[in-house]
């Protein structure tokens, strides 16, 4: 889609450092990270919100999931990592293509 900056990223028109790739999904590392480990995974196709996704992206959804889960001792997530969607505007999403942030490589605090 025109100027959104991950399509761009996966149409290799702007640079990132990619950890995986296939037909369906690119990770890559965030540019600003919040944890030693934040990688963000995108599904290739342009949509923004889950509420968008429907039926018809399902089955990716699922996969993108699974493949996260097969890939975390290569990615370096064997101790843990946590997987966070920001959705809109309360939630703070600034980039409007769906996006999984993978955040790891250390303890992760949850609550007070
Ligand atoms: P969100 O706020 O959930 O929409 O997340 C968007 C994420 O994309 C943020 O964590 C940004 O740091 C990250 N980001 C924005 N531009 C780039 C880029 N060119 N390469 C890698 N990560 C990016």
């Amino acid at each position: 889609m025109k100027d959104c900056i991950f399509c761009k990223i996966i149409a290799g028109e702007i640079p990132s450092a990619k950890v995986y790739e296939d037909d369906e999904i690119l990770i890559f590392k965030d540019i600003a990270p919040i944890a030693k480990i934040h990688l963000l995974c995108v599904p290739k196709e342009h949509f923004a919100y889950l509420s968008e996704a429907g039926e018809g992206r399902a089955a990716l959804l699922g996969r993108t999931l699974l493949k996260i889960g097969a890939l975390k001792d290569e990615l370096g997530l064997g101790d843990g990592y946590r997987l966070v969607v920001n959705q809109g505007e309360n939630a703070g999403q600034t980039v409007r293509h769906l996006h999984i942030h993978i955040l790891g490589g250390q303890p992760l605090p949850w609550g007070n």
